[in-house]
């Protein structure tokens, strides 16, 4: 009986790519990292410099983590099966949720399967109908669902904007209990929230604050340890949600972490922690040894950030119109969406793979190419990406 429906979908999937709004993935062929092999459409493969994955820390193909994920199995197994208030905790379950606690200096830590669950299970047990819920309008998809699942009245402010927070603020006094919720670093654009002003507008406006450190942890702050340690916030944040999927190894998993009182409300009522499966001894015994990695040593984070200068000041020089990032994201803007998809097709036959982004994912007028420096990037590769950034750049009459 499918006949109606697949018509309907062929219309609308050749709209969407009419529109050059089509997803196409490409096949990576090798393990992710600084420099990988894709597939071309002829099945050929093509080595090429990676400036779009979100490995920050160079941890995604590393020999230390993928040993700890080999042991965990040999010791724990593959799969728990469960659930993890039926039978899916193990030690290591709980030893990971206390590290990621010790790491963000807060009391406990709740494990998802992606902070995806993470930010969808964190709103409905904590707030009701007569609860407010201020969230910045730059938010991740995930957090705009996860509000979406609770009844609490909703306020929305400009991106940073501290004069329409004030306002919601002032609105949401008539609810019981309010939340401000924003992104640490935002990811088309690569600034960090004012967690410091944020901080202060919830004390004086008797709210909570949430942060999805999805792109700020193990990036910001003079350690990576996130905003809180940039903005030297601690105790002032009351939820940090994160992913094990970014800077942490790259592997998947997500978390909740916080105060003790929430971290166990949400183990009793979050549905998709309740009603999904636990994460697999491999991702939580290697990411035991991401935070081992991270807590001996602040090299990587220290490369990190130095690559992130370096690209930065270089591409600066040459000429290029650069969003100030706070973050290891860097946005280069070309404003027209047809130059940043030509520019971008440009760079990957140079060997450089990166993203053009246009609108509706970032503002219209507004298209860029956005590049993720990592600590897995070598000086030597940095400046081929440069480079080809400026002979594609000139040819296309970006910069002089
Ligand atoms: C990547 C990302 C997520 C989703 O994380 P997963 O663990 O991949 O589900 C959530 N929020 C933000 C801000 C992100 O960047």
């Amino acid at each position: 009986m499918f006949g109606k429906m697949k018509q309907h979908l062929q219309g609308e999937l050749s709209e969407i790519k009419a529109a050059g709004l089509y997803k196409n993935e490409r096949i990576i062929t090798t393990p992710q990292y600084s420099e990988i092999k894709v597939q071309g459409a002829d099945g050929t493969e093509k080595s090429v410099l990676n400036f779009c994955a979100n490995n920050y820390l160079g941890l995604s193909n590393n020999k230390r983590v993928e040993d700890a994920a080999i042991k965990a199995i040999q010791s724990h197994g593959y799969g728990m099966s469960s659930v993890r208030f039926i039978c899916g905790t193990q030690d290591l379950h709980k030893e990971l949720e206390q590290e990621i606690a010790r790491y963000f200096k807060t009391e406990d830590t709740i494990l998802y399967a992606a902070c995806f669950d993470a930010n969808g299970g964190v709103f409905e047990p904590l707030f009701g109908e007569e609860d407010a819920i201020i969230s910045d309008s730059l938010n991740h998809a995930s957090i705009i669902d996860g509000v979406r699942l609770c009844k609490a009245k909703r306020y929305r402010f400009a991106n940073a904007n501290m004069e329409e927070l004030e306002e919601c603020l002032k609105q949401a006094q008539a609810q019981r209990h309010r939340i401000i919720v924003t992104d640490g670093v935002f990811s088309m654009d690569g600034n960090v929230a004012p967690m410091d002003k944020i901080c202060d507008l919830a004390e004086k406006y008797d709210a909570l604050v949430m942060v999805d450190e999805c792109h700020s942890a193990g990036v910001v702050g003079a350690t990576g340890r996130g905003v809180a340690e940039k903005y030297d916030c601690y105790g002032r944040i009351d939820i940090h949600t994160g992913t094990l999927g970014k800077a942490f190894g790259g592997a998947i998993g997500g978390f909740t972490t916080g105060p003790k009182e929430i971290i166990d409300m949400l183990r009793q009522r979050s549905r998709p922690y309740l009603f999904s499966n636990s994460i697999p001894p491999a991702v939580v015994g290697a990411s035991l040894e991401v935070f081992k990695m991270l807590n001996e040593s602040d090299e990587l984070h220290t490369t990190l950030m130095s690559n992130v200068e370096y690209f930065r000041t270089r591409m600066v020089d040459a000429g290029f119109d650069i969003k100030p990032t706070q973050s290891a994201i860097c946005a280069i803007m070309l404003y027209d969406a047809k130059l940043s998809q030509d520019y971008a097709a440009r760079l990957l036959e140079e060997g450089i793979y990166v993203t053009g982004f246009y609108y509706p994912v970032v503002p219209k007028g507004e298209a860029r190419i956005r590049v993720q420096l990592s600590a897995a990037h070598t000086q030597e590769q940095l400046d081929r990406a440069i480079a080809a950034f400026i002979k594609v750049g000139k040819e296309m009459g970006v910069i002089k």
